[in-house]
């Protein structure tokens, strides 16, 4: 077996702690061989290890925000439990960096780094429901729109993303937002148990009758105590056919869209999920050519229920003054969970902020109204998450995920295109800072630690969790994970 030890590489001139890194795989498997190995193997690995000397290298280093770069040692790419079990203790044996990838999605790109070692879960993919109980056994590196096909094949889901190419993994770790929240409860509300690996390379099981500490804290505490090889949701009868779909309107009409959609989502049934996006209209096919990249304003539903009681529970907002189009109908749940995932593809490069909101104050609609428009880019957006219902009804201790009484949670997304200038890309960066600065006075305590980028740092992570629950996530941590090998995430400390 290759012994690689960080420390080894430093001593040999390969790796130059902090910057220069070994940047060449070809350099790794030299190193093995010189020790007498002419092959990198991990023992009891039956994964594919990649370096950079694989034709796959760059495939498998990258995630979705192409903005990221980074050059793992290699990508270890797992099959089974086992397989991430002796992952990580080949990565602790020798103090190597660990990245977990989920579905590659995190904004800040967490899911890869540089110089270590990705625990890369992209092909346990497998989902598994037992209708009669309503369960569904999930796999640590499915997408959402996996279980949305699988649950659905049934008549079934839980709650999940709105795009179905985010994964399950990190979604999960951090809370969970999406359609369903305020029927059915965030993603963590719906989790029954889920099997991990710990940074001791054990395989457990963590649910509210096993380790309760951790199950707790893996319920929005993200990637911090383990590898989550699978998960165990709870399903609900959902479709197959609701009501769902948008409703656009040029962009001057926002203020008086958003001054009737704060009474219409503060009315709105459990039933009733709606996230606002503001920006221009996507090329998407569904949508009349000639409103492409309008500006505009734009009401996304989604009812959890009976489309006839959803007809009822949206006719008012399809009445509101002139909409530029309604796309509003009687759908298949899952195609709807789908229909976004052109918009926000992988490898364009983009910058996050969020802030939570207690509400839609006469201030906040304008500030939104008059930033959201002003980016560079067509491409960017602005996302407005309506919570309350089952989400605020769960106390903010229950789980480690903390924000639970914000009315809404906004996400401002810069997004530009990998061959566009640094000057475009400083562009939309700074546009993101700008709205998001001029927020602040209307935003409430708190922050979804998922919509976190690389420049939020500890701070942040405070400030996502509360005081109170960060204490607690601490003693887990260091209950788990006492060296903080899993560290390349939003981290908590071991406390
Ligand atoms: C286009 C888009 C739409 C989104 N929509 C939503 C939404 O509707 N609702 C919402 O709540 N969030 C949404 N998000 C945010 C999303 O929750 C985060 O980006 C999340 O990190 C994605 O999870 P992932 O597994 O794809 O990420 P990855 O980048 O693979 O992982 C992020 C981190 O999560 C941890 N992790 C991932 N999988 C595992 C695992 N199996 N075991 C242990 N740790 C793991 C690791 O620490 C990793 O660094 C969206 C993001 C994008 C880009």
């Amino acid at each position: 077996m290759g012994t690689i030890r960080r420390r080894d590489l430093l001593a040999a001139g390969l790796l130059v702690a902090g910057a220069d890194a070994l940047r060449d795989g070809a350099r790794v498997h030299a190193a093995v061989r010189d020790r007498g190995n002419s092959n990198l193997q991990i023992g009891g690995f039956r994964g594919q290890l990649i370096t950079a000397k694989d034709p796959e290298y760059d495939a498998a280093r990258a995630v979705w925000n192409g903005a990221i770069d980074r050059r793992p040692l290699l990508v270890a790419r797992c099959g089974t439990s086992a397989d991430v079990a002796a992952a990580v203790r080949f990565a602790r044996d020798r103090e190597l960096e660990i990245a977990v990838r989920g579905g590659g999605h995190n904004v800040a790109g967490t899911a890869v780094c540089d110089d270590g070692i990705v625990i890369d879960l992209s092909a346990m993919r497998a989902v598994r429901v037992d209708p009669a109980s309503r369960k569904a056994r999930v796999q640590g590196g499915a997408l959402w729109g996996d279980v949305d096909r699988e649950t659905q094949a049934y008549g079934l889901a839980t709650t999940g993303g709105i795009v179905g190419h985010t994964g399950v993994g990190g979604l999960t770790l951090g809370g969970g937002l999406g359609f369903l929240m305020r029927k059915h409860g965030l993603v963590v509300d719906n989790l029954l148990a889920a099997e991990l690996v710990t940074a001791q390379g054990e395989v457990i099981t963590a649910s509210a009758h096993e380790h309760p500490d951790l199950f707790w804290a893996l319920r929005g505490g993200g990637g911090n105590f383990g590898v989550v090889t699978e998960f165990q949701f709870a399903l609900h009868a959902v479709g197959p056919t609701v009501m769902a779909g948008p409703v656009f309107w040029a962009a001057d009409d926002t203020i008086d869209v958003l001054r009737f959609y704060r009474e219409f989502a503060g009315e709105a049934p459990d039933e009733l999920g709606t996230v606002v996006r503001l920006g221009t209209v996507p090329p998407l096919p569904v949508i009349p050519r000639e409103l492409h990249w309008r500006p505009a304003i734009a009401v996304a539903c989604c009812y959890a229920g009976p489309v006839q009681e959803g007809e009822h529970a949206v006719r008012d907002l399809r009445r509101f003054g002139a909409p530029l189009v309604d796309l509003l109908a009687p759908a298949p749940y899952a195609a709807f969970q789908g229909a976004l995932d052109d918009t926000v593809p992988r490898g364009w490069h983009y910058y996050w902020k969020s802030a939570n909101l207690a509400g839609l104050t006469d201030d906040a609609i304008r500030v939104v109204a008059d930033h959201a428009y002003a980016a560079a880019s067509p491409r960017s957006y602005t996302a407005l998450f309506h919570m309350r219902g089952a989400v605020s009804r769960v106390a903010n201790d229950a789980t480690a995920y903390a924000s639970r009484e914000v009315a809404h949670n906004i996400v401002i997304d810069g997004v530009w295109l990998p061959d566009e200038s640094a000057e475009k890309a400083e562009a939309e960066t700074a546009w993101v800072r700008r709205f998001f600065q001029a927020l602040q006075p209307n935003s409430a305590p708190g922050v979804y630690v998922n919509f976190l980028d690389a420049d939020d740092g500890a701070s942040r992570v405070r400030e996502a969790y509360g005081d109170r629950n960060l204490r607690r996530l601490a003693e887990v941590k260091a209950r788990y994970d006492p060296d903080n090998a899993f560290h390349h995430n939003k981290n908590v400390r071991p406390g």
